[in-house]
């Protein structure tokens, strides 16, 4: 599944805004996801015990899916979060400056 764009921009260009539940939360789907595509049984089993968190905190953000989860922060970090101050889409980046959509920069 392709992530939607302002996702992929929130998590992978915005980590500082995350909680550390929010990152671990972003990370268990990440290694989820490897480990679906991983055909090796034991690396699959490496990778489940290494790198997927099972605090309550990280569960209970990921208990009703991976929208919702992706959803709720976009709309935790909301007027936080780095937008286009001309079309208000969401950079790429908090430190971007030029727009993912219409193109606009605003360097000086
Ligand atoms: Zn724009």
């Amino acid at each position: 599944m392709e992530l939607p764009t302002q996702h992929r921009y929130l998590f992978n260009g915005h980590q500082e805004l995350l909680t550390p539940d929010e990152a671990k939360a972003w990370r268990n789907l990440q290694v989820e996801r490897l480990i679906e595509l991983c055909e090796y049984p034991a690396v699959k089993e490496l990778f489940h015990v290494r790198w997927i968190a099972r605090e309550p905190e990280v569960l209970e953000l990921l208990k009703s899916g991976s929208e919702d989860f992706y959803k709720n922060t976009l709309q935790r970090l909301d007027g936080k979060t780095k937008h286009c101050p001309k079309c208000y889409a969401l950079c790429r980046t908090s430190r971007a400056r030029l727009c993912p959509e219409c193109s606009h920069t605003w360097y000086r």
